[in-house]
């Protein structure tokens, strides 16, 4: 007899309530009060990043980047097609123009040495997008973008904690930390949660300023509380960004927790993956592809099938076994919204994650006996 064994299960600290209760009976329910602070404070001092801002989302922190790198209608930015659909959307929402880019064959990322001829003079904007938590060659796309003066937006929502070793100076950099700007995603599905939630990180000192204007609605607030100035007023755009003080609670909970959560996840990714080699040495299906410059956060554990029907069969298998396996993204080229805004060309190794790709359950509380038991399945 198997157990329903569900895709994901968010994992609760204990601490959350807790905290939570603390900033309601501190009379500070509103955005950036001390949990915000403390949380930021964290993954500046842990991974480098020059400023961080939390935000309702990673999709919200994204919105922030197209107004900073100042997207005007017409504009060309660079994102792989294997994506989210926020990865997109933000900049399409400022008018943009999205080229889509293809994947590697063997890995989801994009492909970072087919960028260079996507690139026009219209092109403003590059968006990595680290899958799976996987670092992208980020050498390779800054050095591009250098030499062609565009901005790096890192899509880092899957990719806390996670690293990027540098095969020339051999200098291991967070992921977010590389890019111009980047967004994470605190969303209930990624390895800490709040529920919905998400964090601008700022490492291009130049906008840190507008960053935090725009972060609270178009006015200087946050100079005005630091006496940095004696008013405050309108002087951007922007929006409300800024998450309630309950939820960044909520988060500092799971802050605290962090390195036990990556320990556990990163403990189910190994079994998954020592048990399922000889399937994959048979060529069954292949496993993640571990770049040499990229560490792993075991965000995700996925299979390639070889094919769409082997895949069909293969999560109905599990689902016939009350395992939830799910796949994950349809192109964004080819999608209901853009397959008419594209430029037509193929991108045929995204296609085939979208048709081949399959994630396992992957979550704190599934257990080692869970894992072995989904992998005998398969
Ligand atoms: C989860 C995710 C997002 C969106 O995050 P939200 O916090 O839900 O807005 C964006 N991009 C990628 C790659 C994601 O995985």
């Amino acid at each position: 007899m198997t157990h329903h064994i569900p895709f994901n299960l968010p994992y609760l600290t204990g601490k959350e309530a807790h905290y939570m209760y603390q900033a309601v009976f501190k009379g500070k329910l509103s955005g950036n009060g001390d949990f915000t602070k403390k949380c930021q404070k964290y993954f500046e001092d842990c991974y480098g990043f020059r400023k961080c801002l939390l935000t309702t989302s990673c999709t919200d922190a994204l919105e922030m980047t197209a107004i900073l790198c100042n997207i005007q209608p017409g504009d060309e930015v660079i994102v792989p097609s294997y994506t989210f659909v926020s990865s997109a959307l933000a900049f399409v929402r400022a008018g943009a123009k999205i080229v889509f880019a293809d994947s590697y064959k063997n890995n989801p990322n994009i492909d970072a040495d087919k960028i260079e001829a996507l690139i026009t003079p219209k092109t403003k904007v590059i968006v990595p997008v680290h899958y799976a938590g996987v670092a992208c060659d980020m050498d390779k796309i800054m050095d591009v973008a250098n030499r062609h003066n565009l901005l790096v937006v890192e899509d880092a929502a899957q990719a806390i904690d996670s690293y990027y070793i540098s095969p020339k100076t051999g200098e291991k950099k967070a992921l977010g930390s590389i890019g111009h700007l980047a967004a994470f995603s605190f969303h209930e599905t990624k390895n800490i949660i709040s529920g919905e939630g998400g964090m601008l990180a700022i490492n291009d000192e130049r906008f840190i300023r507008r960053a935090e204007i725009i972060w609270e609605k178009g006015t200087n607030r946050a100079e005005f509380f630091r006496g940095e100035v004696n008013k405050y007023g309108w002087v951007d755009t922007g929006s409300s960004f800024l998450p309630s003080e309950v939820i960044a609670a909520f988060l500092w909970a799971q802050v605290e927790h962090l390195d036990i959560i990556q320990d556990k996840r990163k403990q189910l990714w190994n079994t998954y993956y020592r048990l399922l080699e000889p399937l994959a040495d048979k060529g069954m299906f292949s496993l993640p592809d571990l770049p040499s410059y990229a560490t792993n956060n075991a965000h995700m554990f996925y299979l390639v099938c070889n094919n769409l029907e082997e895949r069909t069969a293969l999560i109905k298998k599990l689902k016939d076994n009350d395992i939830l396996a799910v796949f994950h993204y349809l192109s964004l080229h080819s999608s209901t919204y853009y397959q008419n805004k594209h430029d037509g060309r193929d991108l045929p190794n995204c296609d085939k994650f979208a048709d081949c790709l399959v994630r396992l359950p992957m979550y704190y509380d599934l257990t080692e006996e869970d894992v072995k038991l989904i992998c005998e399945i398969i």
